[in-house]
């Protein structure tokens, strides 16, 4: 269901905000709707596009808030919309996708993903290499953490930000590809942007939960590459705390200077 979160500003939240299961909004213009991120398979994004076509208007750009399958999955469903991205979420888009990978760490989708893998995703048409102001009412603010090329939409009329996977609220935050102590720092500006906060993952919030999600960050970089040394904090109730061993370890990685993916990650998606 398209939740009313504003005036014309609407957001898609998938109950459980586990792997694969992620959020997603619309925000109306005067020329019609901006579609930010798009699911991930059918299931997800064909119920998305009917509600978003049962509003009546042009849907005229989706922004991609980073190249996670489970973000850009749906591109297909807006035909004839611009695509708005960073360079590197638009390079990511180029490569071939890593189904078998994909079936490894979300096997609930094994099924659709060869579904997905038939369907493709559009490509970027539109680079974002600063902020920008979109529309009358959006203006997308690149901010690296979760991965090197992740945006934020800003709707500041209405004092709400899109913040993709920047935020994961009761769901413990993955950062494969990002870099924790960097991550933990942007959150600083992300609670200034906005008093109401649509993660890409779990329910919608504010500070409070963004400043959980950093201090989860902090104890993960002060873990110091043991995952046995996070201190207790409000995670402790958050799901998918098996991700602890794959931010630990990319934050003692890259805490030496070393960018790879983290061990416990190329386990999980069968390369290990
Ligand atoms: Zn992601």
């Amino acid at each position: 269901m398209l939740d009313a979160v504003a005036d014309g500003v609407y957001a898609w939240i998938q109950p459980g905000g586990e792997s694969g299961v992620s959020n997603a909004g619309v925000v109306v213009d005067d020329d019609g709707l901006t579609v930010i991120d798009t699911l991930m398979v059918r299931s997800q994004w064909e119920p998305f596009a009917a509600a978003v076509a049962a509003l009546e208007l042009p849907v005229r750009r989706t922004i991609l808030t980073h190249a996670h399958i489970d973000h850009v999955g749906g591109t297909k469903a807006f035909p004839n919309a611009a695509i708005y991205a960073t360079p590197i979420t638009s390079d990511a888009l180029d490569l071939p996708m890593p189904i078998d990978g994909y079936k490894q760490f979300m096997p609930a989708f094994d099924e659709e993903f060869d579904d997905l893998a038939e369907l493709g995703t559009r490509a970027v048409t539109h680079l974002v290499e600063g902020a920008a102001q979109l529309t009358a009412r959006i203006e997308v603010l690149p901010a690296p953490g979760h991965t090197p090329g992740d945006l934020v939409v800003l709707v500041a009329d209405v004092d709400v930000c899109f913040a993709g996977d920047l935020c994961f609220f009761g769901v413990t935050p993955l950062a494969f590809q990002g870099d924790p102590a960097m991550w933990a720092d942007v959150l600083d500006a992300v609670v200034e942007l906005a008093d109401t906060i649509v993660p890409g993952h779990g329910p919608i919030g504010g500070e409070a939960e963004v400043r959980d999600l950093q201090g989860y960050l902090r104890a993960c970089v002060a873990a110091n590459g043991d995952v046995q040394a996070i201190a207790p904090g409000p995670w402790d109730t958050w799901i998918d705390r098996d991700r602890d061993a794959i931010n630990v370890e990319r934050a003692a990685l890259l805490a030496r200077g070393d960018d790879a993916l983290p061990p416990s990650m190329l386990k999980a998606i069968g390369q290990a």
